[in-house]
């Protein structure tokens, strides 16, 4: 994102916030703008120190992070590629502790300075420019070639790209990302790789727009991950604020149908986890949902993730999907495992739940026929679950295995001051 973009991306989230973060006594109308753009301004190792302190002599305050606990000392310095959230959750805590921390001692001031770095690192987090798989963007310029053309001899996939300044579109009610700053750290990572994924949409044809010297439909398109990006503010903004005045109320559980796990392997050939069903394959590809399960005697139509263990040829006859969970936040997880009561049969699998790599929970050899486990785990304080299956018919019911976890769940610890 370049200067104007990243301070479009801020003003269009504070203008979404409640009326009074708007306009805040003793900030001066030009600070969000500037503010946004403070990690620009000050990471810049070729920018004298004179000139960093004529801008703001506290610059440190806000760019600066401790290492151990961010993950790095600076925001454009983060080892890892973007697309590594949950390395960033540290830095997420880091950020949202010190916007709750100016907004309790009402200094408005480091509150937008704060707020501004934040809405900063959501910005290059969504920038088509940076989400492409390899940061030098080889894979890009074979797919998508410089056409020979004199106007386009200075063409840069990232530079070029980023040049680009995008508006802030509407943006949607804001949401409560947690009940306390780990959790709502978390929360953060989980939905920035989500824009990760949805921004990546907007690479090729923006390229495309560039290549077509068709400025008006690339400006269009940078307007979409602007937004998107002003949107992720809001919400870690919304919810800062929540934090800060302890209004945050309650939260239902946390569907980990939405979470996109940290670490997942499946069958090649059927791919990732299906939400809210299987598929029967062969013949054919096609999901078949609602997900099914034998509960109290009676087949149930219900919520989860379909996942098939694969087929070993490549690997063992086994397929996981691991998330990495903040410390101490949620008390247990709960969901319903078993075959897919239609279209398991035959198929024979055994559930299995680990908690920081140890099994904790094992369902033994389970079929079509039988009752889907209730299974309640305890999660301590760990931080890595992993839901996994195995084949438990020596591969010999491979395309039958369909297993199903029917509303996989976390709940939160009742000991957060909350839900006391
Ligand atoms: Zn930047």
């Amino acid at each position: 994102m370049n200067y104007d973009a990243h301070a479009n991306i801020f003003w269009g989230a504070l203008r979404a916030l409640p009326e009074k973060y708007c306009r805040l006594p003793g900030v001066p109308e030009s600070l969000p703008a500037l503010a946004a753009n403070y990690p620009d301004l000050f990471d810049d190792p070729t920018r004298s120190e004179e000139s960093k302190n004529a801008v703001d002599a506290e610059w440190r305050r806000f760019i600066d992070f401790p290492p151990e606990r961010a993950g790095a000392a600076r925001l454009h310095f983060f080892p890892g590629p973007m697309d590594r959230q949950v390395e960033r959750i540290g830095l997420y805590r880091c950020m949202l502790e010190r916007i709750v921390h100016s907004l309790q001692e009402r200094n408005f001031t480091a509150f937008i300075k704060h707020a501004g770095c934040l809405s900063h690192a959501m910005g290059d987090a969504v920038q088509p420019a940076h989400i492409t798989p390899d940061p030098n963007n080889f894979l890009l310029s074979q797919m998508l070639p410089v056409p020979e053309d004199p106007q386009l001899l200075d063409f840069h996939y990232h530079t070029s790209v980023e040049a680009v300044t995008g508006t802030c579109g509407t943006l949607a009610e804001p949401k409560l990302l947690g009940v306390s700053i780990e959790e709502a750290a978390w929360r953060l990572s989980v939905d920035v790789l989500l824009a990760i994924r949805h921004c990546r949409r907007y690479i090729i044809p923006t390229v495309e727009a560039l290549f077509a010297h068709d400025t008006g439909r690339a400006e269009q398109l940078a307007a979409g991950p602007v937004t998107v990006a002003a949107q992720l503010t809001l919400d870690a903004l919304f919810s800062a604020i929540l934090i800060a005045e302890k209004r945050v109320g309650k939260l239902p559980p946390v569907d980990l149908r939405l979470i996109p796990p940290a670490a997942e392997r499946h069958d090649l050939v059927y791919g990732g986890a299906i939400l809210d069903g299987n598929k029967k394959m062969p013949p054919n590809n096609v999901p078949v949902t609602p997900g099914a399960l034998r509960v109290g005697g009676k087949i149930v139509h219900l919520p989860g993730l379909g996942v098939l263990p694969h087929s070993g040829m490549q690997f063992d006859r086994s397929c996981y999907m691991s998330w990495i969970l903040p410390a101490g936040v949620f008390r247990y997880f709960t969901a319903l495992a078993g075959l897919h009561a239609e279209i398991g049969t035959g198929g024979a699998v055994a559930f299995s739940v680990l908690l920081d790599g140890k099994t904790v929970w094992n369902s033994g050899r389970m079929t079509a026929e039988m009752e889907a486990w209730n299974v309640e785990i305890p999660l301590g304080e760990a931080t890595e679950l992993t839901l996994r299956t195995d084949d438990a018919n020596e591969g010999k019911s491979f395309w039958n295995n369909n297993a199903y976890w029917g509303r996989p769940q976390l709940h939160r610890s009742p000991e957060t001051e909350q839900e006391k």
